[in-house]
């Protein structure tokens, strides 16, 4: 965007000569208009799941004499209930990523600690979709940061690599070291992403229309919070996807040295 600037001070050096400093306002703007927009957003997207709600209940509450109906309803109500109780949590994250400056719980993390729990947070979804993950690479990295939101990270990528599989897949977890650099790649054979999508996706409440047909439950949130995570400890995150062949999504770190306290392997004597 061009500069908008505007003088916030102007001081009077000599008769001939005045001082004015200069503040380019477009980035400030910017991230003011985004703001605009996320509330925009969000009231909008709130309005389906609690609208749904809403009805629910009132058709449940109208067909209390018929047991088979009130389960139907319960059981749709419960679905969007928890749909609004992700798509809240997940507003929540975002907002509480864009706007603190610094991230609140910076530690030495072991990358193979996020990237495990992860993996076994999603073992339940990965189950049901019969997708199969496989964990691999390299061992003993460290990166620097909040363990929870990286894992977050982490996890919401494995979510939608689980989801965008056919059944009896697998999705890949890998992890390389790249000078100084970590990359945790997760790998899929999936519905793969169009080339015109690919930009967007990261975008908050994109998704792609293959996506929106397919499942139901998106929040179009999740790469968005990958995203900001990424960002946010000095990284970022890259796609590579064919449609019909799959996608990689690579978060890339900067490694740090294995903390004082972490054994290092003993050296094999000869
Ligand atoms: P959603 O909740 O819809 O998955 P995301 O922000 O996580 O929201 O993803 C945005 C969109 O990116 C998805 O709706 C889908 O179109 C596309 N997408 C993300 N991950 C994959 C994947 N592994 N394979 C295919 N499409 C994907």
């Amino acid at each position: 965007a061009e500069p908008r600037l505007v003088a916030v001070r102007a001081t009077r050096i000599s008769p001939r000569l005045t001082l004015v400093v200069l503040r380019d306002i477009t980035e400030r703007e910017r991230v003011e208009q985004m703001r605009r927009d996320f509330v925009a957003n969000t009231s909008h997207e709130l309005k389906t799941p609690v609208g749904a709600v809403t009805l629910l209940a009132e058709a449940i509450e109208s067909a209390a004499d018929d047991p088979e109906q009130v389960r139907i309803f319960s059981s749709r109500l419960t679905a969007e209930a928890s749909r609004l109780a992700l798509l809240t949590s997940r507003i929540m994250n975002l907002s509480r990523l864009q706007a603190a400056d610094e991230l609140t719980d910076e530690r030495d993390v072991a990358v193979d600690e996020i990237v495990a729990s992860a993996v076994d947070a999603h073992a339940i979804q990965a189950d049901s979709a019969g997708v199969t993950m496989v964990r691999g690479g390299k061992r003993g990295l460290y990166v620097r940061g909040d363990a929870q939101v990286l894992g977050e990270a982490i996890g919401n990528l494995l979510a939608n690599a689980i989801a965008y599989s056919p059944e009896g897949s697998n999705v890949g977890v890998g992890v390389k070291l790249s000078e100084g650099v970590v990359e945790i790649a997760v790998t899929d054979r999936g519905i793969g992403i169009p080339e015109g999508d690919q930009e967007r996706i990261f975008e908050r409440f994109y998704r792609a229309d293959q996506a929106r047909s397919r499942r139901t439950g998106g929040t179009g949130l999740g790469l968005s919070i990958v995203k900001h995570a990424v960002q946010r400890h000095g990284g970022e995150v890259t796609l590579w996807s064919r449609p019909g062949k799959g996608s990689t999504f690579t978060i890339r770190l900067p490694a740090i040295a294995p903390p004082d306290d972490v054994p290092k392997k003993p050296k094999r004597r000869k």
